[in-house]
């Protein structure tokens, strides 16, 4: 089997482009997944009480353990202040790691308010690194709402993580995006019944297992939103397989079989290896398509996932996108999944909320992916919603979660037919 692209798909299609105001949680929400899978990392986050309340909240499930994020709050100073914020916050630093040991890899992590844009975090890593390496390693990003989505928050991550990477010479798989555990264990497990290895995951579950990178090491993405990982890979020598992202039984296949081209996979190995699973997928998403089908559907821009979803969406599930918005269109990485989404809806980069809104309310969808921030009042509207964040916080990559991923958008349809009496 070969990548069996059509040509056209939405990959010529105009785009409509906004500028305006936009309603989108910041990359600070991304520490909730990282921490979870980075066993030995300490997310601090260098902000105001404002960001210290996200995070409790997003991730207030935390607070009866032993937490690995936290926020050093930064009082307002003016210039002269800020000799006393960096000796503030090395003094922060060097408690916290003393108190945890456990910690081998801090990342401090900027924010929007004033106070911290005028710190230099990465002079600060810098100086903390000398400090307390080997035992440390110190990173820096921003997870700022004025820079960042939510997604964004990982690709920022993972970007600073890169140029610190060892190098190889070695022709190792690099699969990249933060999965969680169980799916990275299915992943894994399908690339070795294919015969490919060693593969090695970015970012690691633990700091000793950091991947190494170099001219021959092939990488492929799990996430569409990790363009500056993607590049900062690029500027190692890494080159990428081109593949639509593990979405669904169509898109998990096609990403599969990027990687089987690749490293020489015969068919009748790759048929093995896939049969099952991609059976298993399909009779699990034929479940949810039956209430999918021939739904209209409207994404709002949020999480980056919308266009390879809306493929899926639309492919596998028969729905039918009006308008496909995301926050930023990395044609680069999309190329494939544009390719097969199919002609029809309007894609729209950015946001100009009210104007978009007045477009959703012209269109009147049967179902509305969108952030928190718009469902509200949209459902009070009469919509049916579903919330994007979802997408980051359940497993939904690779054959087994396809039935999972297909019922986040099915389970609200149904609902609301049920409220209405009606058949779902
Ligand atoms: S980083 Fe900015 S947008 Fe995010 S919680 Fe802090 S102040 Fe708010």
């Amino acid at each position: 089997m070969s990548l069996d692209l059509p040509a056209a798909g939405c990959s010529t299609a105009p785009v409509l482009k906004e500028r305006g105001q936009h309603e989108v949680f910041c990359g600070l929400t991304g520490i909730i997944w990282l921490h979870r899978k980075m066993q030995d990392a300490f997310f601090l986050v260098v902000g105001s009480r404002t960001c210290a309340h996200l995070l409790q909240s997003a991730a207030g499930v935390m607070i009866f353990a032993e937490p690995r994020f936290g926020t050093a709050i930064l009082e307002e100073k003016d210039l002269a202040g800020l000799a006393d914020a960096n000796a503030e916050l090395d003094r922060e630093v060097a408690r916290l790691l003393a108190r945890r040991p456990d910690i081998r890899q801090l990342f401090l992590v900027g924010s929007c308010p004033s106070e911290v844009i005028k710190l230099d975090l990465a002079r600060a890593a810098e100086r903390l690194n000398v400090q307390h390496a080997p035992h440390v390693r110190v990173y820096n990003y921003s997870g700022s709402g004025i820079e960042t989505t939510f997604t964004q928050g990982e690709d920022a991550c993972l970007a600073a993580m890169v140029p610190t990477l060892p190098a190889t010479e070695a022709g190792d798989l690099l699969v990249v995006g933060a999965l969680p555990d169980v799916v990275e264990d299915q992943c894994l497990g399908l690339l070795n019944a294919m015969g490919v290895g060693p593969v090695r995951m970015l970012p690691a579950r633990r700091s000793g297992d950091l991947p190494a990178v170099g001219p021959n090491t092939r990488y492929i993405l799990t996430q569409p939103f990790l363009g500056y990982t993607a590049t900062a890979l690029d500027r190692r020598g890494a080159k990428r397989i081109v593949a639509p992202f593990p979405f669904g039984e169509e898109g998990t296949t096609l990403w599969l079989q990027s990687i089987a081209d690749v490293y020489g996979v015969t068919a009748e190995r790759f048929e093995a290896a896939t049969a099952a699973p991609r059976a298993r997928a399909r009779k699990a998403v034929a479940a949810h398509a039956a209430t999918l089908s021939g739904k209209s559907l409207f994404l709002f821009p949020d999480s980056q996932l919308e266009i390879p979803l809306a493929r899926f969406l639309a492919r596998e599930c028969g729905m039918r996108p009006l308008e496909v918005g995301t926050p930023y269109l990395h044609r680069g990485l999309m190329a494939p999944d544009l390719a097969l989404l199919p002609e029809g809806p309007v894609l729209s980069e950015g946001q100009d909320v009210e104007r978009q809104l007045d477009r959703h309310a012209g269109q009147a969808p049967d179902l509305t992916v969108c952030g928190l921030g718009l469902a509200n009042p949209l459902e009070a509207r009469g919509f049916t919603t579903k919330w994007a964040i979802e997408l980051v916080f359940t497993p939904v990559h690779f054959y087994e979660q396809a039935g999972d991923l297909a019922g986040l958008f099915s389970r609200p349809l149904r609902r609301k037919a049920l409220l209405q009496g009606g058949a779902p």
